[in-house]
């Protein structure tokens, strides 16, 4: 007899961060987890280290001070807002809360990962809609809507395509939702977005009790490391939320980060700016080796490869890995035809473009 878990969580296939390290490889360029090169704001840092002086006592279990600061700074209603540990973690709070056995949890083909890992851990069935162009595709959502769907995920921008719906498109999907289904709406890379048609859906949060919001400080704060995310909900969601969550789930470093990299407007223009430049110019040498890369509203880039053996995707990431150079390999989300790859800083960003270069031209080492 060996103790045996509830149904669904052994066919989790588990999460596979990205690699940090590649074996003999002193220094790496590492692009595999959507990090921000410039790292977090130095005030942010600041107050984690006076946060630091106080690890013996536990923190503001309501996270007040973090709410008040996000609050002001999104003009929201801090007694919508809940904290999490990475927004992750709130993705877990949602299906735990709403889906259970029998229930579906609905997202797009090449969504976020942490959904289908999330629903079957709770023993819900996790449903895929297939997408157009690589971007969700909101017909093909809503024509998987079921009587057993309890919450849709909408990652937007997306990871790992970086595709994104206008608010347009978002406020459809949620015009059509059921008044009992919850849609999700992750906003990671809100900060990134340049489309003057994107909303990450505060409004719509603010207008249906069923739609949440979901942010995080993992992506363009640069604070990945401290675990710390938050969720804009309707009353009766929060509540649900503040009932299931741990009830000091924040850490005090982390909320005293928060509110110090929220304060340093600077510090995020200048990674907003180091993106909006970057971005777009990999893209560009990417198109100019006849590769393919959607058009990108995150922090990185989809680039696609050839199924020419020597030539394809798992070709290209050990090309890359011998250089030094650590993308995402996106097996895991049904796109083993390409690889992610972060914006990281120019001379990184820089080494990639040249990478793969050499690795078009058949070049083979560095
Ligand atoms: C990185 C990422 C998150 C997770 O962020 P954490 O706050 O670090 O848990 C959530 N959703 C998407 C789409 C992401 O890319």
């Amino acid at each position: 007899m060996v103790p045996t878990p509830r149904p669904g969580i052994l066919d989790i296939a588990p999460y596979v961060p990205g690699d940090s390290a590649i074996a003999g490889q002193a220094k790496v360029i590492k692009l595999a987890s959507n990090e921000s090169p410039l790292g977090p704001s130095p005030r942010a840092v600041e107050a984690c280290r006076e946060a630091a002086r106080q690890l013996h006592r536990y923190p503001d279990g309501g996270a007040f001070a973090l709410r008040q600061a996000l609050g002001r700074h999104w003009g929201l209603d801090p007694a919508r807002i809940v904290c999490g540990a990475g927004s992750d973690e709130l993705i877990a709070l949602l299906v735990r809360a709403y889906a259970g056995p029998g229930d579906e949890v609905l997202y797009s083909r090449h969504g976020f990962l942490m959904y289908a890992i999330s629903a079957k851990s709770v023993g819900a069935t996790p449903v895929m809609a297939p997408e157009t162009d690589l971007t969700a595709d909101v017909d093909a959502l809503l024509a998987q809507v079921s009587h057993r769907t309890r919450i849709v995920f909408l990652a937007n921008p997306n990871n790992p395509t970086g595709t994104c719906l206008p608010a347009s498109e978002v406020e459809r999907l949620a015009g059509a939702l059921p008044g009992n289904v919850i849609l999700a709406l992750d906003a990671a890379y809100a900060e990134y977005v340049g489309r003057n048609d994107y909303d990450a859906g505060a409004r719509l949060v603010e207008a249906r009790d069923n739609v949440v919001m979901l942010r995080t400080f993992s992506k363009i704060y640069g604070l990945a490391a401290l675990r710390l995310g938050w969720a804009y909900a309707s009353p009766v969601v929060a509540d649900v939320l503040n009932r299931v969550r741990g009830p000091f789930n924040v850490s005090a470093p982390a909320q005293a980060a928060g509110i110090a990299a929220l304060a340093d407007d600077a510090h995020t223009a200048a990674a907003r700016a180091h993106n909006d430049r970057w971005l777009p110019w990999l893209r560009e040498e990417v198109l100019k080796l006849g590769l393919d890369a959607p058009v990108s509203a995150g922090n990185f880039l989809l680039i696609r490869f050839p199924a020419t053996p020597g030539r394809d995707a798992d070709a290209a990431c050990a090309f890359l890995n011998q250089r030094g150079i650590i993308p995402r390999r996106m097996g895991g989300y049904g796109l083993g035809d390409s690889l992610r790859v972060t914006i990281g800083l120019e001379d990184e960003t820089r080494a990639v473009a040249t990478a793969l270069a050499a690795f078009m031209r058949g070049g083979d080492g560095p």
